[in-house]
């Protein structure tokens, strides 16, 4: 098998048999003529399958060492399509550190049809085997993370569930296929919110779902054909794109966030960073063993979230946030512009209170999603910021 730069380029974009496109046309087209009544050739309609889609859901299989993919309409419909492989009286059993647009499908969707949730410290593997019970059908979690950048340790998490006949989910979105293959560990489904880095551009909205098993991908496309949350053609197209140029991209922005990483931890100001590439990393090792396998040490890379705390107060921190230039304040993340966001008021905002409180989601944290721009550039951007507040 030829390498992974080599698979984002060229599988499922074969030059145009027609007219020797060296980019496959995008396929608009809501429907196909058949050969017969009765008859279906290789595409009938699209929501059932559309060729620009199919091409990108192919790229991905192969980037993820699966046997097939589908593409949503976003990261949420993803999610929300393996939810509903579950029944009234299932039980979800979910990562503490969590995105908080899953915490609230689980807790505020599922839960209302039936289907219970609880919620782990995943990085405590006695907790997690304690907590699947009869009822357990699914285990939820992410490859790093959101906010406090944990790494769990998905191979024994594999083994813990396949014991108990339980369904595994991983949300890969901080991991990237780059860097983290979810299903090599054992994993059953491997979810991506596209919006993120493998559009990477901050302009499309989509999600992935790649899964090893056939049987398992029949079952998810006929929820997906059945709810139609499909991807459209244009943005299919937009993360095909985005595909060709993702590991160059989270490569050369794992690289900048190390270097501000290392360089955050270095502040007074700077209470402690968390980052999956620093030693001082509570899984440091783990994350070592599971990200970028084929790399030696010193060019291994631990994606491009940093989250931070200061030695701020809350009015002090958000002045932090509202005062870079470069990093826009936004909630996403994984495109080529630097992003700052506070994960208690922004993108965890729909977490419980208590449930924020008790998962370390605290009023200082500050997230970087670290971008293509010179990191210099972001440096001296994040020292005005933080000289802002001690002037004051
Ligand atoms: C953004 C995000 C999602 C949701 O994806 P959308 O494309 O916004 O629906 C899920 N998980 C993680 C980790 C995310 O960052």
């Amino acid at each position: 098998m030829s390498g992974f730069r080599t698979r984002a380029i060229h599988v499922g974009n074969e030059v145009d048999p027609a007219t020797g496109a060296v980019v496959r046309p995008v396929h608009f087209a809501s429907t196909f003529q058949q050969p017969g009544a009765g008859e279906w050739g290789s595409f009938d309609y699209s929501r059932s399958g559309n060729p620009t889609r199919s091409a990108l859901q192919e790229t991905l299989t192969s980037l993820e060492d699966g046997c097939g993919s589908l593409a949503f309409s976003s990261g949420m419909a993803a999610i929300h399509a393996v939810t509903m492989l579950l029944r009234s009286g299932d039980h979800v059993l979910a990562g503490s550190d969590m995105y908080g647009g899953a915490y609230r499908l689980l807790h505020k969707i599922c839960k209302a049809t039936g289907i219970t949730v609880s919620m782990v410290d995943m990085t405590d593997l006695a907790a997690v085997g304690a907590g699947i019970r009869e009822d357990t059908r699914l285990i939820w979690v992410e490859s790093i993370g959101n906010p406090r950048m944990s790494i769990v340790d998905l191979p024994e998490i594999a083994k813990l569930a396949k014991q108990r006949g339980v369904l595994t989910g991983v949300d890969n979105t901080f991991g990237t296929p780059v860097l983290m293959r979810p299903l090599q560990w054992g994993i059953d489904i491997v979810m991506h919110s596209a919006t993120k880095y493998l559009g990477g551009h901050s302009d499309c909205l989509g999600g992935t779902l790649s899964v090893a098993d056939p049987d398992l991908w029949d079952r998810l496309y006929f929820v997906q054909n059945a709810t139609g949350a499909v991807l459209d053609p244009m943005t299919s197209f937009l993360v095909s794109r985005g595909l060709k140029t993702l590991d160059i991209r989270v490569r050369e922005q794992s690289r900048s966030a190390m270097h501000l990483a290392e360089w955050l931890e270095s502040l007074p100001l700077v209470r402690s960073v968390l980052y999956p590439g620093l030693k001082s990393h509570p899984q440091y090792a783990l994350a070592s063993h599971l990200f970028d396998q084929d790399r030696p040490t010193a060019d291994k890379r631990f994606g491009a979230m940093i989250t931070f705390e200061l030695n701020a107060s809350l009015e002090d921190v958000k002045r932090v946030c509202e005062s870079t230039k470069l990093f826009h304040l936004a909630v996403s993340l994984g495109a080529v512009e630097s992003l700052i966001e506070q994960p208690a008021t922004m993108s965890h905002a729909s977490y419980a209170p208590e449930d924020r409180a008790k998962h370390g989601i605290t009023d200082s944290l500050i997230r970087l999603s670290v971008g293509l721009e010179d990191v210099e550039d972001l440096k001296a951007d994040l020292m005005s910021a933080f000289e802002s507040i001690q002037r004051t």
